[in-house]
Order: structure tokens, then sequence, then C-alpha cells
């Protein structure tokens, strides 16, 4: 069986992103990002905050996002 791979933060030191952070890079920037972002860096690339894209998720799974779960 092949391991998952482990996805860490390109521009911090945050390791292990979860399925929805993952999620939502994909869905903010592109599909098929190679660099990932945590939450931190991503509310400082989007001039947001943490909590903004906790709610963005919540949202993405009520719709039924495939990305999110
Ligand atoms: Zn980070």
């Amino acid at each position: 069986m092949r391991r998952r791979k482990q996805i860490n933060c390109a521009y911090c030191s945050k390791e292990k992103l979860s399925k929805n952070v993952i999620g939502l890079n994909k869905k903010l920037i592109q599909p098929h990002i190679e660099r990932m972002m945590c939450l931190v860096c991503m509310a400082g690339y989007f001039e947001t905050t943490e909590d903004e894209l906790k709610d963005m998720i919540e949202r993405f799974k009520r719709e039924g996002c495939a990305l999110f779960g």
C-alpha cells in the first residue's frame, strides 16, 4: 500500500496540512498547486483572517464540495 504523502506548508514550518486546508489551497489558488500554504500563511496571502478561512471551509463543505470532508 502506498503511503499518503504528508503535505507541509511551503512558506513556514507547519507540517501535515489537513484535508480541508489542502482543499482550500486547491479551491482558492489552483487545483494543481504544488506549494501548499497553511491557514496562517493563506490568511496573510489573502489579507484575511484564519477565522474567515475556516468559515469558507465550512461553506464549501455545506455545498458538498468533494475537496472538503
Ligand atoms: Zn504556513
